[in-house]
């Protein structure tokens, strides 16, 4: 054919190629371009109407609404509210034997009901602006039909005013600026897609490269063989284009393995509920992609949005089901949603595993064999424990391509964890979760590969992502087309698993990461928030102390049923809060409104089931002061408790205008009756709250020009007349633990305007504004006079605009000096720290992370280490050398750093975008400074850090509170922390418990974990509960003995005897 010819091309490659991009392009030439015909004839929908509404209605109650007769261009909304359009159809009978569209574009997100049933979703953004009505019309066909269309007042991003991420813009308008029924013409879609891929290959492969003018050239003989007005030309040309395509490449290609995927992030420049329909319209899109190309295979990650399709879509949910039955509908992650990697305690990391992998179990009949975080911001060192001990080996995320300094040095290699756990891990090297199947990604796939010749298998994810969209026909048809063609990767459409095994298969030559895997972006999310943050710690220590006394009222009390149900609910709605645009900061004002919702509801409700538990572990007649002790931490405490007083005040310290309200002081001491022979780390108890205290120290308070010195015989700590630290000694050693003329508790303001991503970033050059906050002479008070507390507290306005008090307070026998901190902040891009230069010299310090703590430099040798100028840190940090540290605690925060001797606690961030309002008003926390001697492991700073965060409960008891005080568990050595005591997830009516504890100080460790509930059977299980068949523990006189590893987590399930009633 090509033979018939007239003359031969030309050689300029220039002109050839743009020649070949006006055949192609939707702006230019249209009138006589391939482009132009790719619909035939065309025609209005018979009638239209609409309906608008505020609220997000499920179908059958919005079809039975007043619809109203509409245009096509007329405007709808506001923002986030809801317009059905109602669609009448009628295909004109000339049509038959084609393949009939209705094309819809609008700047809101659609979705296709017909018959009842979601169908199809429609955004312009996603690139969906066509539902197929059928690929051919038929003689006995109806041509007349009625669908709906629900249209979102949002876009695929949300609805920012200006930029993606500034605030929503309330009163944005939208339009649908489309609706018509269209012939669609595939034979030269099928063409379109042939010469986009020629032109990428000519452009793509480049000069050097003969495959690149191969390309050129047969895209050129198409144009040339081709009359875009001639349907009867393109099989010849389709045909040019297949000679070329199925030019084979040799046995060494690489392979991509191309998943369909569609990031939807749970909540962030949309609420929650929007999420809801986002899946909806995403996965109908995607199974319908599914029925007509049996070879697709779709990844789909978050167990949260599948439960809530299943609940809102039954219909799409069963076809779901159906897809993952034939292999295309692929649950990825393990996950309950695709978390943040750094913020989330060790214990609900857990959780989002357990949470995730038995609903898709219950669900799909398998768990996950890889977790999925493509787009979260950093990951803890952690996570390849978790994983392994979770059923899952490998490890897919893309995130750290976006570092800012250094460029990582791996797209597949192993990830060995604090541990030494290791996984599987792969970054697909297109450094996109979100590919469309054109030629320069395939290329950079391999290009940019960093362990090409070591694995010749990589990962390419497709479809639109972030606010949903999901693949296309198109992208489909592009990656089919390059399924081996000489000169590109081999490209197959594929599954996870299949990738996983391939790499698994070649991995012999991988090298191997150890540690945590730190973004060098992002750093803001730390602090951004701080609300959030703060109730992120309340509840994860709610929900503790709920399971654990739960499980002790399960053990003592015959008639207790513990609330399994409920827990899931609300362990539900704190892992949904720990979406990585959640639990970050880096959300719209409406998902922080429904986030502090959750967690008001956790905190009510957790209430209630702890009081319902301490009912269940009193029994008889009130007792004196009606009050139970719980102590919910493994070991032994003596510590001053504040007690309500009758009435219902509390007698401590609100703080702020009258800080220091010392009065009724009692003091629980925990000591007698836990286990009779156990001389230390008694454990997890319960007691009466009767205790007496005798003290040899008490916190002394001297004032002098000013000053105050607050003693307990342990740190004496003095503070000058403005509220710093002027100096803070280890008694017993006469150690001074603030640098020399320097003072602590030092607050700093920064300018903190990043380069874009405002609630994410905090730069680097944000150092270099540094300015310490002026304190202000006298007003430093005394709070509390001595005794048992002794405090003192002043106020300090931070800027025109903000203020801060706070009480310094110390109690007798505590190790370290509190800081409760309050501070109204009305600021601008600005960021407050406070500071602790220390009179400490060390390289590294340490930083608690979930079970277990790492080190980081406190210099600024390499690039890797500057990259890290703010880090995140769990409850507390320190600084140590030989002999000696000082650590800071903190009740809330997580964003921290250490530069030199200098320990820095991020307190409050005022960025304005996506959330204007974010952080602006009062802020309550508090954060601790505890000098040691020896190691931080042996000085205690982890219970001291645990101590400062769970307070001693002291529960209203209804009746008379256990008569001698009991333990329920203790841990032999202070290496090995008892984490969690809760019911087992496979007996929601028995008695069994979970016990989870971990190896906390970094070492090899034997241990024995007493208890004084009657156990039957113990046996070691998996963090999903799962036993180990080889696990059984002998129940010996001392208790069960364990053997840990530095870093650890080890779970275990206590078959308790039967109650005796
Ligand atoms: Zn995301």
């Amino acid at each position: 054919m090509a033979a018939a010819m007239a003359a031969a091309p030309l050689k300029h490659r220039r002109t050839t190629l743009e020649r070949v991009e006006k055949f192609v392009s939707p702006l230019y030439f249209t009138d006589c371009n391939l482009r132009g015909r790719l619909f035939g004839d065309s025609c209005p929908v018979a009638a239209l109407s609409s309906f608008l509404t505020p609220e997000r209605l499920p179908y059958q109650e919005a079809i039975q609404q007043d619809f109203r007769p509409a245009q096509v261009g007329d405007s709808f909304g506001p923002t986030w509210w809801t317009c059905w359009f109602r669609v009448e159809l009628s295909i004109p009978e000339a049509w038959l034997g084609q393949e009939v569209h209705l094309l819809w574009e609008s700047d809101g997100e659609g979705l296709v009901w017909r018959d009842g049933e979601p169908v199809q979703g429609l955004t312009k953004e996603g690139e969906k602006t066509s539902y197929v009505l059928t690929d051919k019309l038929r003689e006995e066909d109806s041509r007349s039909l009625t669908l709906y269309v629900e249209v979102a007042c949002n876009g695929l991003l949300g609805a920012g005013k200006g930029s993606m991420i500034a605030a929503p813009d309330p009163e944005k308008m939208f339009q649908v600026n489309r609706a018509e029924l269209a012939v669609f013409r595939r034979d030269v879609h099928k063409l379109l897609v042939d010469l986009e891929l020629l032109l990428g290959i000519a452009k793509g492969l480049g000069e050097d490269n003969q495959r690149s003018f191969q390309a050129l050239y047969t895209a050129n003989q198409i144009i040339n063989i081709c009359d875009p007005a001639q349907p009867e030309t393109f099989p010849a040309a389709h045909a040019l284009a297949s000679r070329f395509f199925d030019q084979r490449g040799g046995e060494s290609q690489h392979t991509l393995h191309a998943v369909g995927h569609c990031h939807i992030d749970t909540a962030w420049l949309w609420p929650f509920k929007e999420t809801v329909r986002k899946c909806a319209r995403s996965w109908v899109t995607a199974v319908n992609l599914m029925e007509r190309n049996p070879e697709f295979i779709f990844a789909c990650s978050q167990a949260q949005q599948l439960e809530w399709v299943r609940n809102h879509y039954p219909g799409l949910y069963t076809r779901i089901q159906e897809f993952f039955q034939r292999g295309q509908f692929v649950p990825v992650g393990g996950t309950w949603v695709e978390m943040d990697g750094n913020l989330p305690s060790g214990e609900a990391m857990v959780r989002q595993f357990l949470q995730g992998q038995n609903f898709f179990l219950q669900e799909f009949g398998e768990m996950c064999s890889e977790f999925w975080l493509p787009d979260t911001f950093g990951y803890s060192a952690q996570l390849p424990q978790i994983m392994r001990n979770c059923g899952i080996k490998y490890f897919l995320t893309q995130k750290l391509s976006w570092n800012l300094v250094n460029s990582f040095p791996h797209h597949t290699f192993f990830w060995e964890g604090l541990d030494g756990s290791r996984v599987l891990a792969h970054f697909p090297p297109g450094d996109s979760y979100g590919m469309q199947g054109s030629v320069e990604e395939v290329l950079k796939t391999v290009t940019k590969n960093q362990d090409k010749g070591r694995t010749n298998h990589s990962a390419f994810l497709f479809g639109f992502g972030d606010g949903g969209g999901g693949p296309t026909q198109t992208m489909l048809d592009r990656l089919k087309r390059l399924s081996n063609t000489d000169g590109l990767p081999r490209v197959q459409l594929s599954s996870p698993k299949q990738l996983f095994l391939k790499l698994e298969g070649s991995s012999e030559q991988l090298c191997t990461w150890v540690g945590e895997l730190f973004l060098e972006l992002h750093n803001g999310t730390y602090t951004t928030h701080a609300q959030i943050k703060k109730g992120n710690r309340d509840c994860e220590r709610i929900l503790h102390d709920v399971e654990l006394v739960s499980s002790l009222a399960l053990a003592r009390s015959t008639q207790f049923l513990y609330p399994a149900a409920q827990l899931q609910e609300l362990w539900r709605l704190l892992l949904l809060n720990q979406f990585h645009d959640v639990v970050t900061g880096s959300c719209i004002q409406l998902v922080v409104e429904e986030a502090m919702a959750h967690y008001k509801d956790i905190r009510s409700q957790g209430g209630a089931l702890l009081s319902a538990a301490a009912t269940a572990l009193c029994a008889g007649e009130p007792g004196p002061g009606g009050l139970l002790i719980v102590n919910t931490l493994p070991w032994k405490r003596t510590e001053v408790l504040a007690l309500p007083r009758p009435g219902g005040s509390h007698s401590i310290g609100t703080l702020g205008e009258s800080p220091g309200d010392s009065a009724q002081h009692g003091l629980c001491t925990c000591s007698r009756a836990h286990l009779p022979a156990a001389s230390a780390a008694p454990a997890a108890c319960v007691c009466g709250a009767r205790g007496s205290f005798s003290s040899t120290s008490r916190p002394a308070l001297t004032k002098t020009d000013g000053s105050v010195t607050l003693d307990n015989g342990i740190i004496r700590v003095k503070l000058n007349p403005t509220g710093c630290l002027t100096s803070l000694v280890l008694v017993a050693s006469g150690r001074e633990a603030i640098a020399e003329g320097a003072v602590g508790n030092q607050f700093v303001l920064f300018d903190d305007v990043p380069l874009y991503w405002d609630a994410w970033d905090v730069m680097d050059y944000h150092l270099e504004t540094r300015k310490p906050v002026p304190g202000q002479a006298g007003t430093l008070a005394v709070g509390a006079e001595g005794g048992l507390r002794g405090s003192a507290w002043f106020l300090l306005q931070l800027s025109p605009n903000s203020r801060l008090s706070q009480e310094v307070v110390l109690d007798v026998g505590c190790p370290y000096v509190r800081f409760h901190t309050e501070v109204h902040w009305h600021e601008s891009h600005k960021f407050l720290k406070v500071e602790f230069p220390a009179h400490v010299r060390s390289s590294q310090a340490t930083y608690e992370v979930q079970f277990g703590h790492l080190q980081r430099p406190t210099h600024k040798n390499t690039s890797w280490d500057w990259a890290r100028y703010e880090v995140w840190a769990h409850r507390w940090m320190d600084l140590s050398e030989h002999g000696f540290g000082l650590a800071l605690l903190n009740d809330c925060k997580y964003g921290a750093s250490v530069h030199g001797s200098v320990l820095s606690l991020s307190l409050l961030r005022a960025p304005k975008a996506p959330d204007a309002t974010a952080d602006m008003g009062r802020h309550e926390f508090t954060y601790a400074l505890m000098p040691h001697k020896g190691s931080f492991q042996d000085a205690g700073v982890i219970q001291a850090a645990y101590n400062l965060n769970f307070p001693l409960l002291a529960l209203p008891a209804p009746g008379r509170a256990p008569a001698t005080a009991w333990s329920a568990f203790s841990v032999s050595t202070s290496a090995v922390v008892l984490e969690t005591v809760k019911q087992a997830e496979s007996c929601p009516q028995g008695r069994t418990l979970v016990l989870r504890l971990y190896e906390a100080h970094g070492s090899h460790v034997d241990c024995w974990l007493r208890t004084s509930l009657l156990v039957q059977e113990a046996v070691l299980c998996d963090l999903l509960e799962r036993r180990d068949s080889a696990g059984y523990l002998p129940l010996q006189e001392n208790g069960l003995k364990l053997t840990f590893s530095p870093f650890q987590v080890r779970s275990l399930l206590l078959v308790l005897q039967p109650s005796l009633s």
